[in-house]
């Protein structure tokens, strides 16, 4: 044994550890001097610092591992000194500098494991080499050393030989005496080898043993896990379309694994957390190239994208159909997270252009898309409020293959809502063209107005009219007088007035429009030659009476006091 080998031996037994390993840097690609991100374009919004080192957070962990390894040590103090100027190594983006470091710390001490992984990242020109340096400390069961063979062999495409050294690293994490020193984000490879080696069923299997702390409370694993994951359960069948049944908001301390594989929720996290992995594997978004530093900026960072992209887009394009899944599942996602702003109406001014091209680009048609606080809204339901554009965007959401008839809550389809939000005359026209009913019933056992219903109640008299108008049946004397006991006894005519909310706005719902009238409402039955009688007249009256309230706007029309003359007057 050399002189490394037996002063690290002795160590080791000196203190009682069974391993030693310091704090690893932040980057588990521990990218090699050499290499590259996969693209070859220069990206500016590449996150770069310069210097690559965080070396604070080393040094101070450093302090327990290089102390242990000092007070073990006959020459304990050196050793400590050679392993400080090694971590100076980490620091410096310039390689040079790094290998000064590297070589000054083994000229100060031999043992010096630190300056080894400095060497290998720094002074190696190809992975043969970094495996040579690597191999140095691997035999005295350090952990840079077996993570440094591991991930390289993983980068050099000899998965089954890498996923040896992973296992055995996952073996000595679970001893507290070393995981508490390692920090060493193995986990983040872990994925992408069992979905190599064992294939995606397999791979889902083994996730589920993982728990938070094990793989995504680490930044860097997120990207990896939630991309893999989600192409482990695609590869398996498990997933096919937008469709997350089990979106809840977030819970407090949520069990990833089990969330991400058993209610196949692993895409959403991806779609939702990390869209820039999304945009560089399915190519929307070009591949940068460029040295990759071995500090990571947070999991969000193009940088990561880049790092995982690199590492796996063969694995995707291996999968067939993966990407053009991926495509849709983000088209989809984006589409419905640029909707969901048309959908709050006090900001209503959309671009349609680029939400025509999503949807020619490739989605789920007929996706619940999951909004903020997890909303689940069928993308028809969000286009009815986009403004201007919603009745273009109907239609080409129905030519991509949704499906009109799509409904939430108790029935509720989107000319439903688009009735008693006020969506405008176009919306209606594009909805019941595409064969949505204004007299659409409601679900058996459900108490739900009718979409023309909705719009008369609502005081939306613009929706209620184009309703009539495209009525081809049932536009009958018995409809309009059904409409105008609906209207007269509406809450929502006190409430526009002024007065009590109705139940809309005790709610806190969308406002009323500004286009509420209930007097055009009634001169437009009146016009289709309503006429009532006395009965009918007393029922209408005693709608009314049960709201006293201003009534200002009700009855003032030409047509209506001209042929109803049974309003009370007004002072
Ligand atoms: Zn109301
Ligand atoms: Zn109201």
């Amino acid at each position: 044994m050399d002189d490394f080998g037996s002063l690290l031996q002795t160590a080791l037994q000196n203190s009682g550890l069974p391993y030693l390993s310091i704090r690893s840097m932040q980057n588990p690609q521990w990218p090699l001097n050499f290499e590259r991100l996969c693209g070859t374009y220069n990206d500016p919004e590449l996150e770069y610092d310069g210097e690559s080192g965080n070396i604070s957070a080393e040094v101070s962990t450093l302090s327990m591992h290089g102390g242990a390894i000092a007070y073990t040590c006959k020459d304990g103090a050196k050793v400590y000194k050679a392993t400080l100027k090694a971590l100076e190594g980490h620091g410096y983006y310039d390689s040079k500098k790094a290998v000064e470091c590297a070589k000054a710390a083994l000229a100060i001490h031999p043992v010096c494991p630190e300056a080894y992984n400095v060497l290998a990242i720094h002074d190696a020109s190809n992975y043969e080499e970094a495996l040579e340096i690597y191999s140095v400390f691997l035999p005295r069961a350090y952990h840079r050393g077996l993570f440094g063979v591991g991930n390289t062999l993983r980068k050099m495409g000899k998965f089954k030989e890498a996923l040896v050294y992973y296992e055995k690293l996952a073996v000595l994490d679970q001893n507290p005496g070393s995981s508490s020193m390692s920090y060493m984000n193995y986990n983040a490879h872990l994925p992408e080898l069992w979905l190599r080696v064992y294939g995606p069923q397999e791979c889902l299997k083994r996730a589920l043993k993982y728990k938070n702390k094990d793989c995504i409370e680490y930044h860097s694993c997120q990207i990896p896990w939630y991309a893999n994951l989600t192409l482990a359960l695609f590869a398996a069948d498990h997933v096919t379309t937008y469709d997350f049944p089990e979106a809840k908001p977030r819970p407090a301390n949520p069990d990833f694994t089990k969330e991400a594989v058993q209610s196949r929720m692993a895409p959403l996290y991806l779609l939702r957390n990390h869209p820039l992995v999304c945009e560089l594997l399915t190519g929307m978004r070009r591949m940068p190239g460029g040295r990759i530093p071995t500090n990571f900026p947070g999991s969000e960072s193009l940088l990561q994208a880049a790092v995982y992209a690199t590492s796996c887009l063969d694995l995707w394009e291996q999968t067939p159909g993966a990407l053009e899944y991926l495509r849709k599942m983000t088209n989809t996602q984006i589409l419905g997270d640029k909707m969901a702003k048309g959908v709050d109406m006090t900001n209503p001014i959309i671009e349609v252009a680029p939400l025509l091209k999503l949807i020619d680009d490739g989605i789920f048609p007929n996706a619940l898309h999951i909004g903020e606080e997890a909303s689940h809204e069928p993308l028809l339901h969000m286009a009815i409020f986009q403004r201007p554009g919603a009745d273009i965007i109907i239609e080409k959401l129905i030519a991509a293959g949704a499906n009109v008839k799509i409904q939430v809550g108790p029935g509720l389809t989107a000319l439903h809502k688009a009735c008693y939000y006020a969506c405008g005359r176009a919306v209606i026209r594009s909805l019941v063209n595409a064969g949505l009913s204004p007299l659409l019933r409601s679900p058996a056992g459900v108490v739900l107005r009718k979409p023309i219903m909705m719009a008369a109640e609502q005081g939306n008299w613009e929706e209620l009219d184009e309703c009539l108008n495209l009525l081809r049946t049932g536009n009958s004397e018995d409809l309009h007088k059904s409409i105008l006991y609906v209207i007269t006894s509406s809450s929502c005519i006190e409430c526009v007035g002024g007065g009590a909310k109705c139940g809309r706005c005790a709610n806190g719902d969308k406002k009323h429009g500004p286009n509420v009238s209930y007097t055009k409402m009634v001169d437009i039955i009146v016009e289709r030659g309503c006429r009532l009688d006395e009965i009918e007249l007393e029922g209408v009256k005693s709608g009314i009476g049960k709201r006293p309230g201003p009534l200002d706007d009700l009855g003032k029309g030409k047509c209506f006091i001209e042929t109803v003359s049974w309003l009370p007057e007004r002072t």
